[in-house]
């Protein structure tokens, strides 16, 4: 049983000077996993005060000072290994195997990328007699989801103290355990008091009071468009910066002469995987008509041999979904789906058999669906595939892009010229041409209606950097 009474203010663990507990529970067994304080506005006052304070100094660090320490960090994150991996189990339900070999390692990568990139990062630059220089925006408030609790914190954090701000992070409250194991990683690293605090809460409290703080000079916000909107409005009085990364209904486009199989990983992997809870997943799946059959004949084995359970078990590919509301937005969803005419291939409403205390769901297949559907149009947030069929690639182009979202696209094809060219022809910030490694450290984010910001990387650290010019030196 985990017990967290205090935020992390200023260098130390604090109590909220106004707040609540809030208990959560394992998703897998719906038994108490925890109580975690959560702060009200007060601390975030106190907190936005400590970053500020600190900021004055932090922001002077040099550059070398500034690698020492998110190696330091690094160094720390990879000795809470185990920690990091069980934060992540527990508040959100994930197999063991994933959390470690996908939530700590992309969250560890975060700070060795940093470190990486601000040794070549360049601050100024000289045209002429002009100087034109990067100096670090100032308070950063961070706010992220809770379906890589791990990662989001660890990348909105690494660029910002690269980029040298001082932060105060909100993570999800149906996510909190991984945060706080952050700021403990944190402290252990001797990050000055102040450069990172840790305010636990609800995203319209806390949230809002960072959104609006007069102090805080950008918002880095991961999640749903309705919050983003709140976040921006709450914002706009101080015209401070909001960098948002939103959702996706990204798609699939499996071009005639693909490999079946890498087109299966790329299914398994991106949208079953995190048990379809993955902004970026391809949920609309676009399969040449002729070859629908043989793609099934792959697919759905491999669907139904994903063995579902216990997140503590060796083996378990699939873990529940995080809460009780998420399944039953999933099971709306699945729904949605047989109501308007697709067809159920595999999976469907209900538990897994012998899966009843956790908020487990059936990974499901729907062929038959047509893009103007609810299911091919509203982000599901679970591991449900919708199959388009199309009968050329120009009109696959068409289905793909006709969304209001752009964060994602897969190619899988053979020819990799005709893939690359369909690649460039997607709107969308991130498009995995079949089975290429993914990058941590290239900028993530999304066109349209899937935010306006990108993360990681040099562009990551972008977002928190003002621009100044000097002119005469
Ligand atoms: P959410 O919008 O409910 O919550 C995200 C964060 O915002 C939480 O910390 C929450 O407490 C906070 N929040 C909520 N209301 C707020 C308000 N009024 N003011 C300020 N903060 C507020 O989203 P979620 O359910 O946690 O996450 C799922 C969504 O996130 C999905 O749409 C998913 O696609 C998206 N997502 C996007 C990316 C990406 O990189 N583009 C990555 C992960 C998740």
């Amino acid at each position: 049983m985990r017990e967290y009474t205090k935020l992390y203010i200023d260098g130390a663990w604090r109590e909220p000077e106004q707040g609540t507990v809030l208990e959560l529970t394992d998703p897998a067994t719906g038994e108490v996993s925890g109580r975690v304080a959560l702060g009200g506005e007060a601390d975030v006052n106190r907190a936005v005060a400590a970053a500020r304070r600190a900021f004055v100094s932090y922001s002077r660090t040099s550059r070398e000072e500034r690698i020492a320490l998110l190696e330091r960090i690094a160094d720390e994150y990879e000795r809470r290994a185990d920690d990091m991996v069980e934060a992540v189990t527990a508040e959100l339900g994930c197999p063991r195997a994933l959390s470690r070999g996908m939530h700590f390692a992309a969250g560890l990568i975060q700070f060795r990328a940093a470190a990486e990139v601000l040794k070549t990062f360049e601050f100024v630059s000289q045209r002429g007699a002009t100087q034109v220089r990067k100096e670090p925006i100032g308070v950063a408030a961070l706010i992220t989801p809770w379906n890589f609790p791990a990662l989001q914190p660890a990348g909105k954090t690494a660029s910002a103290l690269a980029a040298g701000c001082t932060v105060v992070l909100k993570p999800a409250q149906l996510a909190p355990y991984s945060s706080i194991v952050l700021a403990e990683i944190m402290e252990a690293a001797g990050v000055p008091a102040g450069v990172f605090n840790l305010v636990n809460g609800r995203g319209s409290v806390i949230g809002n009071a960072l959104s609006s703080h007069p102090d805080v000079d950008v918002v880095s916000f991961t999640g749903s468009a309705d919050a983003a909107l709140q976040v921006s409005t709450a914002a706009a009085k101080t015209s401070k910066r909001v960098a948002t990364e939103l959702g996706g209904k990204s798609p699939q486009v499996i071009l005639p002469d693909a490999d079946l199989n890498v087109a299966v990983d790329t299914a398994l992997t991106w949208l079953m995987g995190n048990t379809g809870q993955i902004c970026s997943a391809p949920s609309r799946t676009l399969v040449p008509r002729e070859r629908l059959e043989e793609f099934l004949e792959v697919l759905v084995p491999r669907v139904e041999s994903l063995k579902i359970g216990d997140p503590r078990e060796d083996g378990t590919h699939m873990g529940p979904l995080i809460s009780a509301e998420q399944w039953q937005t999933v099971q709306h969803y699945i729904q949605e789906g047989l109501d308007a005419g697709a067809t159920l291939v595999t999976g469907g409403p209900g538990k897994p058999d012998g899966l009843d205390s956790g908020h487990f769901v059936k990974p499901t297949v729907f062929t038959r669906v047509t893009n103007d559907m609810t299911i091919a149009q509203e982000e599901i947030f679970g591991p449900v595939m919708s199959v388009i069929t199309y009968d050329s690639v120009e009109e696959a182009v068409g289905i793909a892009n006709d969304t209001r979202y752009g964060l994602a696209g897969y190619v899988t094809g053979t020819d990799l010229d005709a893939a690359r060219d369909v690649a460039s022809r997607i709107q969308a910030g991130y498009v995995i041409i079949n089975d290429a490694e993914f990058d941590w450290t290239a900028p993530w984010g999304g066109y349209k209606e899937s935010g306006n910001g990108r993360e990681w990387g040099p562009d990551g650290m972008n977002e928190y950097l003002e621009t100044k010019v000097v002119l005469g030196s």
